[in-house]
């Protein structure tokens, strides 16, 4: 950084020490052309992205919402809680080294819908529905025969049971 008294581009560190237990560097600087001295600190920024809603309106990160809406995704499918956890900790985790002030809220959405297809499929298109607000059933159908089209062309494995358990 420029010196903060003269401007001037080229400052020396005359002393560098860790400060608030590790979390920060602490630098004494002075300024090679008026030899002011000053003290600048250096801390890793891990903040939470904004989220910008469809109407742009931002809001804030919550945590809790997120797990809200993927556990009731889940609901009554067999996944672990401690999985779902570690879901979550990986979209955080996303979150906070994108280093990104704002984000679309559909940018999210669509981790939270990769994390999901990951863990399971109805729970995954159960969120979609909801996400992508489909407008029909064609749509919906749509979204079910791309999900199909990524699953087999990755494992290839077993069909989707997307039907109720009655019809099967
Ligand atoms: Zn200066």
């Amino acid at each position: 950084m420029h010196c903060p008294f003269c401007s001037h581009a080229e400052t020396k560190v005359i002393d560098s020490r860790l400060s608030g237990g590790g979390r920060s560097v602490r630098r004494r600087r002075e300024c090679l052309s008026c030899h002011e001295r000053y003290t600048t600190f250096e801390t890793a920024e891990l903040v939470m992205p904004r989220l910008i809603k469809r109407d742009r309106t931002r809001e804030p990160f919550d945590e809790a919402k997120l797990r809200n809406g993927m556990v009731r995704a889940l609901e009554k499918r067999p996944v672990k809680t401690e999985v779902i956890e570690e879901a979550l900790a990986r979209i955080t985790h996303e979150l906070q080294t994108m280093g990104e002030r704002e984000i679309p809220s559909l940018q999210l959405g669509e981790m939270v819908m990769e994390e999901l297809r990951k863990l399971d499929e109805v729970a995954y298109v159960r969120f979609a529905s909801v996400y992508r607000s489909f407008q029909d059933i064609t749509e919906f159908q749509e979204e079910i025969q791309r999900l199909r089209e990524m699953t087999d062309s990755e494992k290839g494995r077993d069909q989707l049971s997307l039907l109720p358990e009655s019809k099967k």
